[in-house]
């Protein structure tokens, strides 16, 4: 990992821009469109190689010995208000709404829907969102079981995720899988996690011989207000990613993230160490589609022909 390899793999998709990239991908039967920008079906390779990058995480997992936690793809409104989101990306949160009228109410829905007008007004919130990023459900069950141990906690979580950015470049998805390890403790072994993950992100990278990089980077704040949030991120250090070369080889797609969230989390759930103090948090997350779509990307749109070191990567058996 470093400034390394050229972004043109031999071998690999041959995709100078983001619509030649989806073309490609949808061609090899990989994505599925269904008309919505960024809500894609999975052919069954696609779907295969999903598995496997989550079956080599659980492999290069195996000795932490986090906690399995699986969640639906939605958390409680009390959880997100909580959290935090609206103040950072009010733009990015989707939140389920269900019909809630009587019958007159239902009349006048399909008389809207079979006039072409507007038939959502009816819909009321469930007090579900939708998930935002994979970690969110972990903080408050962390924060009901009381001060943490001395050895902290660490947590493997899995989920789908959304966030309201339609677009036609094939790694941006509105609802995608994402997978995270969570840490939680004192501040020296948040960090101490953040910095193994950074290694092991290495080995996974020369592992998939992918041309990625590490950068300091920041999210997607909204508004002017975030601009100040995003540059006070990036000066503390608080988030880097790893970036691949994929649809735009002038603009890398981040496929991984090591997130240090400080005290963050724990001050708006209330997880204490062991000593009673606000806990300190990290996660570091992957976007399975984006490092999927890498792979293809660098190694050929048919993962049968890729290199054997590499299928046997994802196989699990000695390179
Ligand atoms: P973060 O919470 O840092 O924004 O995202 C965590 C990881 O999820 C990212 O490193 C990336 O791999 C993945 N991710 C973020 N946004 C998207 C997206 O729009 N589509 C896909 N496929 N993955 C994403
Ligand atoms: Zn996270």
């Amino acid at each position: 990992m470093g400034e390394g390899r050229e972004a043109t793999g031999g071998g690999g998709a041959a995709a100078a821009s983001a619509s030649d990239l989806l073309e490609a991908l949808v061609d090899a039967g990989h994505l599925i469109p269904t008309g919505t920008p960024g809500l894609y079906g999975r052919g069954a390779a696609f779907d295969a190689l999903l598995d496997r990058l989550e079956a080599l995480f659980d492999r290069l997992t195996a000795d932490d010995r986090a906690e399995r936690l699986r969640f639906p793809p939605a958390i409680g409104r009390a959880l997100f208000e909580r959290s935090g989101y609206l103040d950072s990306f009010p733009h990015l949160a989707g939140t389920v709404h269900a019909f809630d009228g009587d019958e007159r109410g239902h009349r006048e829905l399909l008389a809207a829907l079979r006039a072409g007008r507007d038939w959502t007004g009816r819909q009321a919130p469930t007090g579900l969102v939708l998930t935002p990023a994979a970690c969110y459900p972990v903080y408050p069950i962390f924060a009901a079981r009381g001060p943490l141990p001395a050895t902290g906690g660490i947590a493997d979580v899995a989920s789908w995720c959304f966030r309201h950015e339609p677009s036609t470049e094939p790694t941006r998805l509105q609802l995608f899988r994402m997978r995270e390890q969570v840490r939680l403790g004192r501040p020296e072994q948040v960090l101490d996690f953040r910095q193994r993950w950074i290694e092991r992100a290495r080995q996974l990278v020369d592992m998939l011989d992918l041309p990625a990089r590490l950068e300091l980077a920041h999210d997607p704040f909204f508004g002017r207000g975030g601009q100040i949030m995003a540059a006070s991120q990036r000066d503390q250090r608080l988030k880097f990613e790893l970036v691949v070369p994929i649809a735009d080889p002038q603009r890398p797609t981040a496929c991984m993230s090591f997130n240090y969230h400080q005290d963050h989390f724990a001050r708006s759930f209330g997880i204490r160490d062991f000593e009673g103090a606000p806990a300190h948090t990290a996660c570091v997350g992957f976007g399975v589609e984006r490092l999927a779509m890498a792979l293809l990307r660098h190694h050929g749109l048919d993962p049968t022909c890729w290199p054997a070191r590499i299928r046997a990567a994802l196989e699990g058996a000695s390179p």
